[in-house]
């Protein structure tokens, strides 16, 4: 079956109830019938649940279907997509060891990356995104790890998953991919030579704000590595998200479709105008690294990027003058969202650091929703005038 098939249905086995829609399991422990069955549960010798740190139904319903649309062999579903990040780190990386990190990664992954592997003795160094060319380079001998994003937050660069999956391969590093910004019905990471792929569950997944989660799938033997550190370590995500995350699947791929198709023509109709001196789409010819995009996604994706002629002054004026679209730090939503980095997430960062990140004081990033798109672009041309 088509893994967008498999999204529908693959499903829990049904209670005794023959329900149509999974229930939720409640449940924080798995009972059984005698001494020998639980015995062999905990032996390992059978898939049967033990406890709901481990594994759950909803849970393991939720990372079939995502082991499905990630072309992977197997899933760990966490709390969050920051839980998914760090347990990648923790699992496969050890004191003396190295990553090399693209730098324009989710904000709190540099925090992590920065403030906390340094204490276990893990170094950290970055590559720039729109320079692929420079990342063999800045390979050590104690590298073991490259991490990255594709497309890039906030700025919406591209970068080619193929080459830097052969430059893992060529050099026996594993390659971990956070694909929170693209999902999985838009761009699969393994098909081009990642080892682990990444998700922030929160965000275009569920696709309607509702609840946190994160995911990490990847090779059988990998996997089972982190499951061992989750296991024991405790970020296991909750019955309630992985069902409500389940049921989200199942409309993932139309949503997306969407959510682009959106995209597409408000990138369109906004190329070129006045206010703006630059707009950023995947699928917008005029995109620097459109012919990468074209390779290793199906669609461009929810989210443009744009800079106002006006800067920060400017940012802070069309967010004010935003009508219907939403403020608020978030992505991936039904509802269209606005938000302004150089004065709220990145605002803490020095105007150098911006730059290093590419992030001008003028940037937007609009987060693509469902609403009718003339009533999208209306708000967003209104606000600009
Ligand atoms: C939001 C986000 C994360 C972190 O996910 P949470 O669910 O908020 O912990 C990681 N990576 C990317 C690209 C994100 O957008």
């Amino acid at each position: 079956m088509n893994p967008i098939t498999k999204a529908i249905r693959i499903q829990t086995e049904r209670t005794s109830e023959m329900e149509h829609s999974t229930p939720l399991f409640l449940t924080s422990s798995f009972c059984y019938n005698d001494a020998e069955e639980m015995r062999a549960a905990f032996a390992d010798e059978t898939d049967a649940n033990i406890y709901s740190r481990f594994s759950n139904p909803n849970s393991t319903e939720f990372i079939d279907k995502m082991v499905a649309l990630e072309g992977a062999e197997a899933g760990f579903a966490t709390a969050s997509g920051m839980a998914a990040v760090f347990a990648s780190f923790m699992t496969f990386l050890k004191s003396g060891d190295h990553i090399l990190a693209c730098s324009s990664v989710f904000g709190s992954t540099i925090t992590v990356l920065n403030k906390y592997l340094p204490k276990f003795g893990i170094e950290v160094s970055y590559v720039a995104a729109n320079d692929t060319a420079s990342w063999e380079a800045a390979i050590r001998p104690n590298t073991k790890m490259i991490y990255m994003e594709t497309p890039t937050n906030p700025g919406l660069d591209i970068i080619d998953l193929e080459l830097v999956g052969k430059l893992a391969k060529k050099h026996n590093l594993l390659f971990n991919v956070d694909n929170c910004f693209a999902t999985s019905v838009c761009q699969t990471p393994i098909a081009f030579g990642a080892d682990l792929v990444i998700h922030s569950a929160t965000k275009w997944l569920d696709g309607q704000g509702r609840v946190l989660g994160g995911v990490v799938v990847g090779k059988k033997e990998l996997i089972h590595e982190l499951y061992l550190f989750c296991r024991s370590t405790g970020p296991a995500l909750s019955p309630f998200n992985a069902w409500i995350l389940s049921k989200s699947l199942e409309t993932l791929d139309v949503r997306m479709e969407r959510h682009a198709g959106n995209a597409l023509k408000i990138a369109q109709a906004l190329e070129g105008h006045e206010k703006i001196s630059w707009i950023k789409y995947p699928y917008l010819a005029s995109h620097p690294q459109h012919a990468i995009a074209i390779k290793q996604m199906k669609n461009g994706g929810g989210l443009i990027s744009f800079n106002l002629k006006g800067g920060l002054e400017s940012g802070r004026n069309f967010l004010n003058n935003l009508k219907m679209l939403s403020l608020t730090a978030n992505l991936g939503d039904t509802r269209s969202i606005a938000s302004h980095p150089a004065s709220t997430t990145h605002a803490k960062l020095s105007e150098a650091e911006r730059q290093a990140v590419n992030i001008t004081p003028g940037l937007i990033r609009i987060s693509v929703g469902l609403e009718h798109v003339d009533d999208i672009l209306a708000d967003i041309l209104q606000a600009l005038s």
